[in-house]
């Protein structure tokens, strides 16, 4: 890098989020990379060159591996336009696409063929996706593998849509198995269908009966299953959407022991509690549920501990009719919390609440995302590095209107709640996330 080089944009920060601290600095952008990260002060040239406010800090984009985008087939539910513009305006970067819920679910090459064929030209942000591991495809996996997946879902209990049917303890086995000869990664909805079929089912709109139907001990049950299936088989396995804290010592003994085993834990577990989510209002619906300010607190201890890794919004829309709202019935209602573009906001509002740095928040829904699907060009402020950028404001406030909100069905638990830090503005490779949709779709192993 010599100074006399033009980039076609520089972003000056005093300060900025890299792998190294916060900084003052200049960043240097060609082509859609990070050329160059210097002092503040040295004076790069760009073509272009985009200069933070003072209460501004930049970000990394931010990477969530949760996102259940649903077209098509579903895509009244969300769509692939909809939902990586709400993502934009949340300053994340890169989704990984759920293999469910989508008409087909991404569980052959040629499923994920139709999906990669909607989504290729409406994507506003860089799109990845997962495969999905159900009864019967086992033979899939591997040629799902080579076109480019980032890994595989599996639901140990019901999934609640029929075509995505859930693996029995010997068929987890076995595809784990198969996943571990070429090395690819299960990722789990782990909760054990016999302790909820145990568990009193009481419908009705009262979340405490909701709360009942779907215990901790579901969770618990199915990751001590799952750690002895991962230990037996040697397989790398990931925990997600975790809202149980009890089960926190036994995955750190599994890791002490050399499973390969990672989690992750989502905004309204962190943020929610079931003490405060009124009769009937089923936007806070999700499987496993919202749990106790208890709980709530030792997830967050969890994630202080390092034993969860990564917050990733478990974005899982569906039509507002869909959630019941007539009847407020929980049993009845579609689970899922649909938080694409506030899960930054959210997070980040509880973190500074608790005395939590930016930069944890920032290593949780960034770079932490980005290794744990093995995306080296993403996550980080840092040269080679793809220049997917958010400017964020941490201590400007706002209060949550669903109508601007840009997912395709706006409803949402958040709704008017006070909620600190703005992302200002979001650049996918250098070039602010606008009106076309730039995204492209990613495969594992591309850099
Ligand atoms: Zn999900």
């Amino acid at each position: 890098m010599t100074d006399t080089a033009t980039h076609d944009l520089v972003v000056r920060a005093a300060r900025a989020l890299t792998p190294d601290g916060e900084r003052a600095v200049e960043v240097g952008v060609t082509a859609g990379r990070i050329e160059t990260v210097v002092p503040l002060g040295t004076g790069l040239a760009g073509s272009e060159v985009l200069e933070l406010a003072e209460d501004e800090v930049l970000l990394p984009g931010l990477v969530d591996s949760h996102v259940h985008v649903n077209e098509p087939g579903r895509t009244e539910w969300e769509g692939f336009a909809t939902a990586t513009r709400a993502a934009a305006a949340g300053g994340v970067t890169t989704i990984v696409d759920m293999p469910l819920n989508s008409l087909p679910p991404t569980t052959s090459v040629a499923n994920l063929a139709v999906k990669k064929q909607r989504a290729v030209d409406q994507a506003f942000v860089d799109v990845g996706f997962w495969g999905g591991a159900v009864p019967g495809n086992t033979a899939d996996l591997r040629p799902l593998h080579d076109a480019g997946v980032f890994g595989f879902k599996c639901f140990l209990a019901d999934s609640g849509v029929p075509e995505f049917g859930h693996l029995e303890d010997a068929e987890l086995r076995t595809d784990l198995a198969e996943l571990t000869s070429f090395g690819a990664m299960m990722i789990v909805h782990a909760e054990d269908p016999g302790t909820l079929e145990d568990a009193p089912q009481e419908p009705g709109p009262t979340y405490k009966h909701f709360l009942a139907s779907r215990p901790a001990k579901a969770e618990s049950t199915a990751i001590a299953g799952l750690i002895d299936a991962a230990r037996v088989t040697g397989a790398r396995a990931h925990v997600l959407h975790l809202s149980d804290a009890d089960s926190l010592p036994m995955i750190a003994a599994a890791r002490a022991e050399g499973v390969r085993l990672t989690v992750e834990t989502c905004p309204h577990y962190l943020s929610l509690d079931a003490d405060h989510v009124p009769d009937g209002a089923t936007a806070y619906k999700c499987c496993p549920p919202i749990r106790e300010q208890d709980n709530q607190d030792r997830l967050w201890q969890g994630l202080r501990d390092g034993l969860i890794d990564v917050v990733v919004t478990d974005h899982s829309p569906a039509t507002a009719a869909l959630k019941e709202p007539a009847s407020g019935d929980f049993a009845e209602a579609w689970g899922g919390v649909a938080s694409l573009q506030l899960g930054l906001a959210v997070v980040w509002t509880e973190a500074r609440r608790r005395g939590v740095p930016l930069a944890d928040v920032v290593r949780w829904m960034s770079a932490g995302p980005a290794a744990l699907v093995g995306l080296e060009r993403k996550g980080g402020i840092a040269v080679g590095k793809d220049a997917d950028l958010a400017v964020f404001a941490p201590e400007a406030t706002f209060v949550v209107d669903p109508t601007r909100l840009h997912h395709k069905n706006p409803v949402t638990p958040y709704s008017g709640r006070d909620l600190t830090g703005v992302v200002r503005r979001t650049l996918l490779r250098g070039r602010p996330v606008g009106d076309e949709p730039a995204g492209t779709l990613l495969r594992r192993g591309e850099s």
